[in-house]
């Protein structure tokens, strides 16, 4: 049987998934290039229903170090995520996480004309008007919607961080700690609303072909600090020796490589 921590960004790295997870070699897999001449401008119909989201402060409950990356497991009561290509269903935020790099050329898992970014953030939500748990909605081809955010370099992020100044509590694998000063995710969004949308997965195992992707196309700025505080997370946890001594066992480059985008439409809402 295939466990959680079968799979890597290394040895175990994106290439073997399939071996394990099956979902991993479908034809609705991500991330993938965005292609931005190939975007329909499908203003009026993403437009109708704007895309709108509510997160209130006390949403975000634990930090966690799962081992490759970071995450906040929140409390999806009184979020909301609706609108724009999810239209009238109602999606809760379960939990939201972030990708990036060795260095500050790459890091995001998607690319926008083959340029990547430092990194991205992923907030996952599940649609709680046709699925009673996460786990149901996972398995269904509109049971999860993800808001993708780039990071670029630059002017230290704000509500980063206050993420950043916790990291240290979980610095190894499998740590948590609660979150009492309260973070808001929605100002980890940019400034502006334009995005990209196309129907696509969870860019790690087990790969469910479930996401509705929405990545904005306004980064936001983090500093290299920032980052450096990220890649100092380590994959093993603490009194454990890492095994591999590659990179000290730092989580990094902890992205998946696109993937085709196939005959799948790519829409467009608003501008840059
Ligand atoms: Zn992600």
């Amino acid at each position: 049987m295939a466990g959680r921590d079968d799979w890597d960004y290394m040895r175990n790295g994106p290439d073997t998934w399939v071996d394990k997870f099956p979902m991993a070699a479908g034809s609705r897999q991500s991330p993938v290039n965005i292609e931005t001449d190939r975007a329909e401008s499908d203003h009026e119909s993403l437009s109708t229903k704007p895309l709108r989201w509510k997160y209130p402060a006390y949403a975000s409950r634990k930090l966690v170090n799962p081992g490759y990356c970071w995450r906040i497991d929140c409390d999806g009561e009184g979020t909301f995520l609706s609108g724009g290509p999810l239209m009238d269903d109602i999606y809760k935020l379960e939990q939201y996480h972030c990708h990036w790099g060795c260095s500050d050329s790459r890091g995001s898992e998607h690319t926008v004309d083959g340029q990547a970014f430092a990194g991205e953030l992923h907030l996952v939500h599940w649609n709680t008007t046709k699925y009673r748990t996460f786990a149901e909605a996972a398995k269904a081809p509109d049971g999860l919607a993800v808001l993708g955010v780039f990071l670029k370099v630059g002017k230290t992020h704000e509500e980063m961080e206050k993420i950043a100044r916790m990291l240290p509590y979980v610095s190894h694998k499998d740590e948590v700690v609660d979150i009492v000063d309260p973070i808001d995710p929605s100002k980890l969004l940019p400034d502006d609303n334009g995005y990209w949308t196309y129907l696509g997965s969870l860019t790690t195992p087990p790969c469910n072909e479930s996401v509705t992707w929405v990545l904005f196309k306004k980064f936001i700025e983090v500093s290299h600090h920032q980052l450096n505080i990220f890649r100092n997370l380590r994959k093993f946890p603490r009194g454990e020796e890492c095994p591999c001594h590659e990179n000290h066992g730092a989580v990094i480059n902890n992205f998946r490589p696109p993937l085709p985008l196939g005959n799948r439409q790519l829409r467009e809402c608003g501008s840059f």
